[in-house]
């Protein structure tokens, strides 16, 4: 639901985040609870619950928000010897925020899959 949705008040700025990124059609967020260095968030502006909803209709924009993260590699040290990206996908794949969201996560990784 957009209205309840965290992620679409966080666009909307009824909710604060510490944004890294914004263009048109999606947002880059600090996660609040980094599960490495560096750990941000993806976000479309338009409220898609998961990858499971994505169409070729929306494959520019999910090639979008992939290819954003080689500028974010660039903003952060941390990212030189290169990243990880996650996309949960469901309950049963660990999504959380029914807002699709892409993770992206540099420095100390281990631990994660
Ligand atoms: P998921 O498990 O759905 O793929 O991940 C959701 C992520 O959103 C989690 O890593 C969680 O820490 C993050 N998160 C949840 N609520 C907020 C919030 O209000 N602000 C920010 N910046 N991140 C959030
Ligand atoms: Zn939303």
């Amino acid at each position: 639901m957009e209205k309840e949705c965290i992620f679409c008040k966080i666009i909307r700025g009824e909710v604060s985040s510490e944004k890294i990124l914004e263009d048109e059609d999606f947002i880059v967020i600090k996660d609040i609870n980094p599960k490495a260095d560096v750990h941000l968030l993806i976000i479309p502006k338009e409220h898609i619950t998961s990858l499971r909803e994505f169409n070729s209709e929306k494959a520019d924009m999910l090639g979008k928000m992939l290819l954003v993260s080689k500028e974010l590699a660039k903003k952060f040290d941390q990212a030189k010897d290169g990243y990880k990206i996650a996309i949960n996908v469901g309950k049963g794949g660990g999504q959380i925020i029914d807002h699709f969201h892409i993770h992206f996560l540099a420095g100390n990784l281990t631990g994660l899959p």
